[in-house]
């Protein structure tokens, strides 16, 4: 039987170890972390096609039972005017479409369903090296152990040490030039409807909320910088944080700066990265998939459907190929294409985030006539896509 090491326990590794068990390729995960990741704060939006996704590995009602729908995206300016709506999902025959979770929620459905499956999880192994040997691929933990397989499906993020393993001349990830913070409030009244983000274009920096169906309102903020490394960030306090971000939108229109010092639970600030173009995605039997091949900016909403979507590829390519090289490049080639649009596509509405002054008008005055042309062909490819996981991938 084939064997598949899969280092990263985030989202495409999960997704990879249950697609390949689904096809009959026994799985092993492998993450650095001490343990489950538990962070505060933390929530994202997983596209209609993520969902899509999950049905074909029996996720998709489990993930439901975490998110609220929010098919939709409302923009305004800082000074409160309507810039456009967006849509940021697709809806399916049942009324399902894109949906907002906890990180931790996600996390935690794949890990139980992977316990379900008996795929081992081991956690405080980070890899370090791996080589190919005659029959198999060989790697090797900071801790000294070593674990093997056929394939190695590099599902470990951004900063992937898989990628380096791979070609040690890969480009690094790059800063998007964005700090990300986020929160949740109770017992403030806002204006918008369950189910729609609202967005709004500050004058420093640039808000995001919707309200969960209990009336908690989950909400993020991006802010410019020019800081490259995570590790420059600068350390606040909770408070001093609250007092920092509400500051950024005292002059705008909006409840950001209500939203934010009524918060709680805030999450850590992160910086966000990219990695637009990754000449080469493979090596051997090496492969990586989700943010280590490609990770676009977190404005596309898109990166974890992207991580799942390409699990089951990976999953279909080995299962129909084997675990070769024709597999990987099959795999590589059907799905470059898509994630390279969608990455340039999400590179562009962050420069729209961090335009200051003078782009700042231009970006108001041109974005709604951009999303009039731009909506729904885009979104019907980014999010309407399908796998269909009986299709025989041929050579
Ligand atoms: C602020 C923010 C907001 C976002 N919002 C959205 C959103 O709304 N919608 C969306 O779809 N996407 C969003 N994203 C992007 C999304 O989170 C990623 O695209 C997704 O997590 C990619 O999944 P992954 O499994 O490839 O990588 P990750 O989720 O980063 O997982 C990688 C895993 O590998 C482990 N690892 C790393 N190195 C090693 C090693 N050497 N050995 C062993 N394990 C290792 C890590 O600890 C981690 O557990 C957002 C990202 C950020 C930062």
């Amino acid at each position: 039987m084939t064997r598949a090491l899969i280092v990263g326990s985030g989202i495409a590794g999960p997704a990879a170890a249950l697609a390949l068990a689904k096809a009959g390729i026994e799985a092993e995960i492998v993450e650095r972390h001490p343990r489950p990741a538990d962070e505060a704060g933390v929530f994202f939006t997983l596209g209609s096609n993520g969902l899509d996704a999950l049905a074909v590995l029996d996720l998709q009602e489990a993930v439901l039972a975490h998110g609220f729908a929010t098919p939709a995206i409302e923009l305004r300016s800082g000074t409160g005017r309507p810039l456009g709506l967006s849509r940021i999902g697709t809806t399916g025959p049942d009324g399902t479409t894109s949906q907002t979770m906890r990180r931790t929620d996600l996390y935690a459905v794949f890990r139980d369903r992977a316990v379900t499956e008996g795929i081992p999880i081991t956690y405080g192994r980070e890899l370090v090296s791996a080589v190919d040997t005659d029959n198999g691929v060989t790697a090797t933990f900071g801790d000294g152990s070593t674990a093997e397989g056929d394939i190695l499906v590099g599902c470990d993020g951004v900063h992937s040490r898989t990628r380096m393993l791979i070609d040690p001349t890969s480009p690094p990830p790059v800063s998007a030039g964005l700090i990300n913070y986020g929160g949740y409030t109770s017992g403030v009244d806002v204006e918008t409807e369950p189910g729609t983000f609202r967005m709004i274009f500050g004058e420093r920096a640039f808000f995001g909320y919707a309200m969960a169906p209990d009336r908690t309102v989950w909400w993020f903020v991006n802010e410019p910088t020019t800081v490259t490394s995570a590790a420059s960030l600068p350390v606040r306090s909770e408070a001093e944080l609250a007092t920092h971000l509400s500051g950024l939108f005292r002059n705008d229109s909006g409840p950001a700066a209500e939203l934010i010092t009524a918060g709680s639970d805030l999450a850590r600030p992160t910086l966000t990265y990219l990695l637009p173009h990754l000449p080469r995605w493979q090596r051997g039997r090496m492969i990586v998939i989700g943010d280590a091949a490609h990770a676009p900016s977190p404005s596309s909403g898109q990166g974890a459907s992207l991580a799942i979507e390409d699990a089951l590829v990976l999953a279909q390519c080995v299962r129909d190929l084997g675990p070769t090289r024709t597999a990987f490049d099959r795999f590589e080639a059907i799905r470059r294409p898509r994630v390279e649009r969608i990455v340039k596509a999400a590179a562009r509405i962050n420069s729209n985030k961090s335009a200051t002054g003078f782009t700042r008008l231009i970006r108001d005055a041109v974005l709604p006539i951009i999303l009039r042309l731009s909506g729904t062909r885009e979104t019907d490819m980014t999010y309407g896509h399908h796998i269909d996981w009986n299709q025989q991938i041929r050579a």
